[in-house]
């Protein structure tokens, strides 16, 4: 069962006092990986199978949606964690903001503030 954690990072932006935050994530276990990648496998093999019945265009479809399976069912069962977002108080506009974050980012990376759209850099404890 996948378990949201959460790890310290620190926040700097510009010349302004470095701040601690909260990195929020989504951690897989074995078993949890094993089923998101056979889980977009099978969407992929499921759509592959529909191609079939499309003329012509099958030719393309239906290797490219298996080629595009075996590569999303390496990806899926590579992630080790999905980042959900980052809380902090902003240390440019002082506010306390939630930074949604794409599944794959891993601090450190940088982002822009929710609320004032500082550059801020992220990086871990
Ligand atoms: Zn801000």
């Amino acid at each position: 069962m996948p378990q949201a954690e959460s790890t310290a990072v620190y926040v700097k932006a510009q010349d302004r006092p470095v701040r601690e935050g909260q990195f929020n994530y989504i951690a897989f276990n074995g078993g949890d990986r094993l089923g998101r990648a056979f889980g977009a496998f099978a969407v992929c093999l499921l759509l592959a199978v529909v191609a079939v019945f499309i003329p012509i265009a099958h030719f393309v479809l239906v290797p490219g949606l298996i080629i595009l399976g075996l590569f999303m069912f390496v990806s899926r069962y590579r992630a080790q964690s999905a980042a959900q977002n980052v809380t902090v108080t902003c240390p440019v506009c002082e506010q306390a903001v939630t930074i949604k974050l794409d599944a794959e980012q891993q601090p450190p990376f940088y982002c822009y503030c929710s609320n004032c759209s500082s550059n801020l850099h992220v990086t871990g404890s």
